[in-house]
């Protein structure tokens, strides 16, 4: 991925606001000496100024598929509050979703949020279920979902600067509520408007309306209005609310302001041909976890999924009895794949809490007991350090511990320190797919597909019993399988076999959490203590065997003395059986999402790019229509795979996405095309 597009501060923590509460209980900002809203009646002033001169509600009634509103400076959350209570009024009886975007440089805590937001006691029932998903203070996007309410809030901890170029759009409403320009006038710069210009325009695959996109400001700066025209929108003043006497209101107009490039967003490659509104069926192929959460995130779109295995539901690389839900965090200048991993890691803990309800000790599926990395030797103690030094993450996210406390976070003396991630734990995946697939919308049918054809109505599937199956949409979350069905797609995978052993607990000492060293383990369950797994590249063994038990009970040292005065006295009497599964892993560890790039058509319209990486045609790429790839999850899929769901999911709609534009071209599936084309290392046949 291309490092120079990596935002300059995603290493540092965003940092609280520094509040004033006044007399009436508003809060302040001391930095900006500016309220966060009217004394007057802010509840009234945010619906007049935001909803209202942008024409909602009524822009809804007419409004089909999803609709998506930008704003600047996220504060209390009572703008979204407000439009979310709005949304939920306009009683719309279709399956579209509103998408809400904020950018925030400065996010309240939690606590500050909750002062704030008692001030609204109207608006208490959703506040509350906005406190339960409230991101910690990490720099990024964060994706909350709301799917009973059909709400996505995608909240950016950034500068507006450095957050817009990140989003990939459509913006059917902007609201620029930062403080008044004329006490922050760093936020109303060139880059918001230029920014909002490129988010305004229609681009291929995405739903942009009949209507404009239209903004509403509370000011009526010359900056602003400047700003504006400038970037192609056609505004007015007009009365300001209460006391205010102007503010302003408009809509985009493409003819107004600078020409622009045909390609607007961020790389050719990312711009997806959509076939909304008219494809209401998707077959996925694969019921594991990355087949599962993509088909429960598309049902929940409201669209008809059909799921096939071979194998059933979790049967393959998702069937182990325990997987961590844990990631581990890339030391040093991957920044990309810690951004991805870290968000994904966010998504996942509210995700697992609304499937599969709280992760506390009664719960059958998932425990949220912790996970302990240890620093087990030389080289992973440094590469723990690194990390802690380069970025700066809150505690209630994952701490450094000294060889002491992570004894006592264990529960058993610990021969090393380590980073522990409190929030993170143990699911099993198996539990976690059937639970998502029961939905109306989704139907899954146990078939073999053996072969793919592409016809002019889209994708058949053929399968070995006969059935040929066809859709127009088609998700392949098969991980290795993915190679056989589509022979010609550039997909360097690799298959990794991995063995578990289930040890006795009656025989171990008891775990509090999860522990890793060079291998995995997480608290007994079902009378049996789960420890793994081995990593085999080439391998296609599926029998168990002794020598990789041998290898599993040979890692016990790193869990401290204990484990491995066990291991010695009882080696393999601990073993009760184990598992034998098979891992799809890419090249750089980060999945596949996304459409698949059409590898000649794809050479032939980039190959100019061997000479010169840095001239990019504005011109879309070819692309297989209706074929989507989620695969790639290796040993993360619990971690990866709801969020990479999402993400698809947004896709496949042409909806805001979830994730920044940098990490969707990170984990694009033609990035090993584009990257071996450019290094002239691709077959002859190419
Ligand atoms: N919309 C908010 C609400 O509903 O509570 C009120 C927003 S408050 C008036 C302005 C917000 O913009 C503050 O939270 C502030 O931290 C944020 N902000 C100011 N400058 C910013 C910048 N350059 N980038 C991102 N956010 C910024």
């Amino acid at each position: 991925p291309p490092a120079d597009n990596i935002p300059a501060n995603s290493n540092q923590a965003p940092s609280a606001p520094d509040l004033l509460w006044n007399d009436d209980g508003l809060p302040v900002s001391r930095e900006f000496n500016d309220p966060y809203f009217s004394v007057d009646n802010g509840l009234e002033e945010s619906r007049y100024v935001f909803l209202q001169h942008n024409g909602l509600p009524q822009r809804w009634s007419d409004w089909q598929g999803d609709f998506s509103i930008v704003e600047t400076g996220f504060g209390t959350g009572l703008n979204f509050l407000m439009t979310w209570e709005s949304w939920r009024q306009s009683n719309r009886h279709d399956s579209s979703w509103l998408h809400f975007t904020s950018i925030e440089k400065f996010p309240l805590t939690l606590s500050q949020l909750q002062q704030a937001l008692a001030l609204w006691p109207q608006l208490s029932e959703l506040s509350a279920q906005l406190f339960s998903q409230y991101p910690l203070p990490v720099a990024g996007f964060h994706r909350l979902v709301w799917p009973e309410e059909r709400i996505s809030l995608t909240l950016i901890f950034a500068d507006v600067k450095e957050a817009l170029p990140q989003l990939s759009g459509p913006v059917h409403a902007w609201y620029l509520d930062g403080f008044a320009p004329s006490k922050n006038p760093q936020m109303w710069s060139e880059e918001l408007f230029s920014g909002m210009r490129r988010l305004s325009q229609r681009q291929p695959g995405q739903y942009q309306g009949e209507q404009p996109a239209t903004v509403a400001t509370f000011t009526s700066a010359g900056i602003v209005r400047r700003g504006l025209l400038g970037a192609g929108f056609h505004v007015k003043r007009v009365p300001g609310y209460g006391r205010k006497r102007e503010m302003l209101a408009g809509s985009f107009n493409r003819r107004q302001g600078p020409e622009l490039a045909p390609c607007f967003l961020h790389k050719p490659w990312l711009l997806q041909e959509n076939r909304w509104p008219d494809d209401a069926e998707v077959v996925v192929i694969g019921a594991g976890l990355a087949g599962a959460t993509t088909a429960r995130a598309l049902a929940e779109r409201g669209l008809k999924v059909e799921v096939i295995d071979a194998a059933g539901i979790a049967q393959q690389a998702s069937g182990n009895p325990q997987g961590g839900l844990y990631v581990k965090l890339a030391a040093g200048d991957n920044a990309i794949h810690t951004d991805f991993y870290l968000a994904a890691f966010q998504y996942a803990l509210p995700y697992m809490r609304r499937y599969l309800g709280a992760g506390d000790a009664d719960n059958p599926y998932w425990s949220q007991c912790g996970v302990l990395q240890l620093a087990y030797d030389n080289k992973e103690a440094q590469r723990q350090l690194k990390f802690s030094q380069t970025r700066s993450l809150p505690e209630t996210l994952v701490q450094s511990l000294d060889q002491a406390q992570a004894g006592n976070i264990a529960g058993n003396p610990q021969q090393s320190g380590g980073l522990f991630f409190p929030q993170a734990g143990w699911v099993s995946p198996a539990d976690l797919c059937r639970i998502l697939l029961q939905h109306t919308n989704i139907r899954f049918t146990q078939r073999q597909v053996s072969a793919l054809q592409q016809i002019p109505q889209g994708w058949q599937i053929q399968c070995s019993d006969g059935t040929i199956l066809q859709s127009r949409q088609l998700v392949l979350a098969c991980a290795n399988a993915a190679t056989n069905l589509l022979p010609e797609a550039y997909l360097p995978l690799k298959r990794i076999r991995g063995q578990l052993s289930y040890l006795n607990p009656a025989q171990t000492p008891a775990l509090n959490t999860v522990l890793c060293g060079r291998s995995y383990m997480a608290p007994a369950r079902n009378g049996r203590l789960c420890l793994g797994a081995t990593y085999n590249l080439r391998d296609d063994d599926t029998q168990l065997r002794d020598s990789d038990h041998q290898t599993n009970l040979d890692h016990l040292p790193d869990f401290g003395p204990q484990w491995q005065e066990l291991n010695k006295q009882q080696g393999m009497k601990l073993v009760l059986g184990g598992r034998v599964g098979f891992r799809c892993t890419t090249p750089d560890y980060l999945p596949m999402v996304g459409a698949v790039p059409e590898s000649r058509g794809f050479v032939q319209c980039f190959s100019g790019l061997v000479r010169n990486a840095k001239r990019i045609p504005a011109k879309a790429a070819p692309q297989y229509p209706g074929l989507w790839l989620n695969i790639g999850h290796g040993s993360r899929g619990l971690a990866s795979a709801p969020l990479c769901a999402e993400l698809l999911t947004q896709q496949m709609m042409g909806a805001p996405l979830p994730v920044a534009l940098d990490v969707a071209e990170a984990l694009w599936p033609g990035r090993f095309l584009l990257r071996d084309m450019v290094r002239r290392k691709l077959p002859p046949e190419l």
